[in-house]
This record gives structure tokens, sequence and C-alpha cells, in this order.
């Protein structure tokens, strides 16, 4: 029945590794020969296991790594008390006819499915089901069969498990540490659906923070277009379409960037206030609120994803054909009509603390980018990490919102900027970003600041009241 891998035709595989078997090997057993059953059993003969597959075809199969054996399931069963289910969920129902061959051994379930709730009960619960006198580990189903054959080096390989016997738990740990893997046990096999949904997940904590970057982009880009290209249009009989491609970009980016940033600290300013409202921390925030907070990393780091693309955006400024063209002309026309033009210190003065203000807002967005990272959040304390993100951010955002007003200067006073009676898309960006600036004052006062560090450390309004009427 069984068959040694032949050496020639697995030197031409890739897996096909030369590891020596020797007696004194603890046995382990694979189900299946595809390819998480051949990633994983050629790491558990790289960690020194003896490896015997079970398949359909034993003599059939493709190639598995060398130094494997391969027999027919029900014999592979009896090799191992551990045994690797690497079959997929649909075909589970050939392992009840070897319920006897298997009863007592540790099954590790390492299935996933292609997509969440196809089934009423988790694969793990299921092959439990199917084989109650065995005891089903879930485990290694976070990892890709690539990964687990480059190995831990390639990065932090983590490997989540649960089941209901500790026993088979503790088996199934001992064998993923010795593969180089960290081991986090998530209980019993009621987390197994848990586990399953892990690999299923598409950016959970991305999906509020892009939502509101597409929303806010294409608001804006159409009021934009409408403001700057259409009104060109309509009104001056003017083609200035081209203006898309670099101009209005430009001017949705910073814009989009701002309120974004205004956003990541808003839910925490409305926070403070709610806890004053209520004069205690124990009472839950609303759900919105807890799951804007929960994505105020991503709003950041979108945010400065568009404050980067405006950066870059502004620097290609002096080398545009349109800057170019109108800079000559202006020239030419001076000269023409032989006419000086005065240095403004006013001006002066306005572009360079525009240009500076932007620069200093840029670094310390950087900065909070860079910290935002877990290998660097994780070499800060506590309080290093809060200072970087809730002073410094905070600074960040006053700058931020400073360089937006001194683009604007004293454009807020001309009729003409208010094209159609709209105000233009950096006016509208102020508006979150000064509330949520405002409202952060109101916070710093000490009166007030007082009240809510001692909300946080676990003061109740009530509890003062109470001991006041005692008193009385
Ligand atoms: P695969 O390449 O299709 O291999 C599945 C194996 O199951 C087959 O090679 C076959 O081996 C065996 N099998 C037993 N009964 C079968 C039947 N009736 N029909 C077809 N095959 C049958 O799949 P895989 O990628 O290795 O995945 C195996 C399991 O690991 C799945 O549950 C999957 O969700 C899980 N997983 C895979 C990965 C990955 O990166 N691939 C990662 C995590 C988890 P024999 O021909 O030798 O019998």
């Amino acid at each position: 029945m069984s068959k040694e891998v032949n050496p020639v035709s697995m030197s031409l595989h890739p897996l096909g590794g030369g590891t020596e078997v020797t007696s004194d090997q603890e046995p382990l057993c694979v189900f299946g020969t595809g390819d998480m059953g051949r990633s994983l059993g050629q790491r558990l003969l790289q960690t020194g296991y003896k490896v015997t597959y079970g398949s359909r075809r034993p003599h059939g199969c493709g190639p598995v790594p060398q130094g494997a054996q391969v027999m027919s399931y029900a014999d592979a069963a009896h090799s191992a008390n551990v045994v690797f289910v690497c079959v997929h969920r649909e075909h589970y129902g050939f392992m009840e006819k070897l319920a006897s061959q298997l009863k007592g051994k540790v099954l590790v379930d390492v299935s996933n499915n292609p997509e969440q709730n196809l089934y009423p009960e988790a694969n793990a619960a299921y092959l439990q089901r199917l084989l109650p006198g065995s005891h089903v580990v879930k485990a290694f189903n976070t990892l890709s069969a690539w990964a687990i054959q480059n190995g831990p080096a390639d990065a932090c390989r983590q490997v989540y498990l649960c089941g209901n016997s500790a026993e088979a738990k503790q088996a199934v740990s001992e064998v993923a540490t010795k593969m180089g893997l960290g081991v986090l046990d998530r209980g019993s096999l009621s987390s197994a659906q848990e586990l399953e949904d892990f690999p299923l997940q598409l950016f959970p904590e991305w999906k509020l923070p892009l939502q509101i970057a597409v929303g806010l982009t294409a608001f804006f880009f159409f009021y934009v277009l409408i403001r700057d290209v259409v009104y060109a249009s309509v009104v001056q009989g003017k083609d200035i379409s081209f203006r898309i491609m670099v101009s209005l970009a430009n001017k949705v980016f910073p814009i989009v960037s701002l309120i974004m940033l205004a956003l990541c600290y808003l839910p925490g300013v409305m926070a403070a206030f709610l806890q004053l409202y209520r004069g205690t921390k124990y009472k839950r925030f609303p759900n919105w609120l807890d799951r804007w907070m929960l994505c105020r990393k991503q709003l950041g780091l979108l945010a400065l994803a568009f404050a980067f693309l405006h950066v870059l955006y502004t620097l290609v400024i002096p080398i545009r054909y349109y800057v170019r063209f109108w800079g000559w002309q202006y020239v030419i026309t001076q000269i023409k009509e032989n006419q000086t033009i005065t240095f403004d210190t006013t001006v002066a003065w306005r572009s360079d603390s525009y240009y500076s203000v932007g620069i200093l807002g840029f670094a310390l967005y950087l900065l909070l980018g860079i910290t935002s990272l877990p290998s660097v959040s994780n070499a800060l304390s506590w309080r290093e990490f809060s200072f970087v993100q809730s002073k410094l951010g905070h600074v960040t955002l006053f700058l931020c919102t400073l360089h937006t007003y001194l683009y604007g200067w004293d454009r807020f006073l001309w009729a003409s900027t208010y094209k159609w009676y709209t105000p233009p898309g950096f006016m509208l960006s102020l508006v979150v970003p000064t509330v949520v600036l405002g409202l952060k004052l109101l916070l710093l006062l000490p009166c007030v600041d007082r009240r809510v560090t001692r909300i946080r450390r676990g003061w109740e309004r009530r509890e003062h009241d109470e001991e006041k009427t005692l008193l009385t």
C-alpha cells in the first residue's frame, strides 16, 4: 500500500529538498497532497518530523516533499496521533468511514471557505460532529501555503488555534512552536468560525476611512469642476478644461487631506464633551462614535497620503507649460509696455508664511504617520505616543489650517471669489478644522480641563452629588 517517493522525480519539483529520515523522528500525518498539504509537510520534514501523507491515489498523486511517505487515507491514519487535514470541507465525508482509525487522535483542521457564512457551522465544528471520537483543533488556517513553505524567517508568523481538548491543543502548539511559529490560543472550538473568517476579511478597519476619502474626493472634485471649468466655459466662454489634471487635483487633495485630518481629532473632542455632559466615563459611547474613534489611525494615514499628493503636485507647478507660458507672457508684456512693478513686502510675507507653515505642517504630518506604524509605536511609551498623536497632532492640524487661512488671505472679502454665489473649496475645507480647534481650545480652559481629567480618572458627577446630599 505504501510508496516511498521517487527522489529522482522529487528533485525536479520545487518542494523536493533532501530530508533524511531516521527512526527516532516523531511521526505526523497529513491528509491531502494539495498545495497546503505539500507546504505543511515540507516544513514539518524540515523541522524534524516524520511525515506520512494520506491520499486518494497513493501511487498517482502529484510529487510530495522528499523523505515523506504516501499511503491511502486509511493506512496513513494509523501512522501518527496528530493528523493535519489539508482537504477542502466539501470532501470531509470520506473521513466518517475512518472514524475507528481516527478515534482518540488529534485532527488539525486547517480549512478556510471561499466566502463568509457559506455554512451554518464552522468547518472545524462540522469535522468534530462527523468524528466525535477525535479531538479537532482549528489551526494554521490563517497562514497561506506560501508563507508556511517560506518559513518564519519571511515575517513574524502567528498561528491561532482553538479546540475543546487542552491536550490536543498542547500537542498542536508544540508542533507549531518547533516550526518556529508563535501560538495564540483562542479558546474552545466555538471560536473556529471567527478564525475561519480571519482570512476572508477585506481591510475591515479601512472601509469607513476609504468611503469617507472617496466620498469627499468625488464631492470636491465636482464642486471645483463646476466652479472653475464649467463657470469659465459658461460665463467667460473660456476652455480651461486642461486644468483638471493638475490645478483641480491640487485643489481637491489638500481640501480632502485637511478635512480628514480634522475628522481624526473631531471624535476625541466630541467624546470629551459627551463625558462632560454625562459627568461620567462609565457610559458607553454611541456605536457610531466608537466606530469612528477606532478608525482614526486609518483616517490619519489617508489624510497623510492626500497631503503627500498635494506636495508632489505643488512641486511640478513651476515646470508646467501653462505656468511657464503665462510667466513669459507677463514679462514680455511688461517690457513692451515699458512697465515696472514694485516689490510688495506684504505679499512676500504672506507667500513665505504660507509656504513655511505648510512645510512645518507637512513635517509634523509625516511624524504622526511614522509614529502610527506598529514597529515605531511599540517602541514608544504610552506617554510618548499620546504626546505625539494628541498634542503634536493638534499642532499639525493648527499649522495645516493656518496654511489654508494664509492661502485664502483677503480672498474671503472679494466678491469675485463667490462664483455663482458659492464659496471656494478651500473655504469649505476650513469649517471642520476650525470647529475642532475651537472646541479643543475650550477643552484646554483650566476649569474644563480639570473636570475632564477628573472624569477620566473615574470621578462621577452622581457620586459627587450623593456625597453632597449626605453631608447636608
Ligand atoms: P488543494 O490543492 O485543492 O488540495 C486539496 C487536497 O484534498 C487534494 O490534493 C486531495 O489530495 C485532497 N482530497 C481529498 N478528498 C478529495 C476529493 N474528494 N476531491 C478533491 N480533493 C480531495 O487545496 P489546498 O490549497 O491544499 O487546501 C487544502 C485545505 O487547506 C483547504 O481546506 C484550504 O481552505 C486550506 N488552506 C489552504 C491554504 C493555501 O494557501 N492553499 C491556506 C490555508 C488553508 P489527494 O489527491 O492526495 O487525495
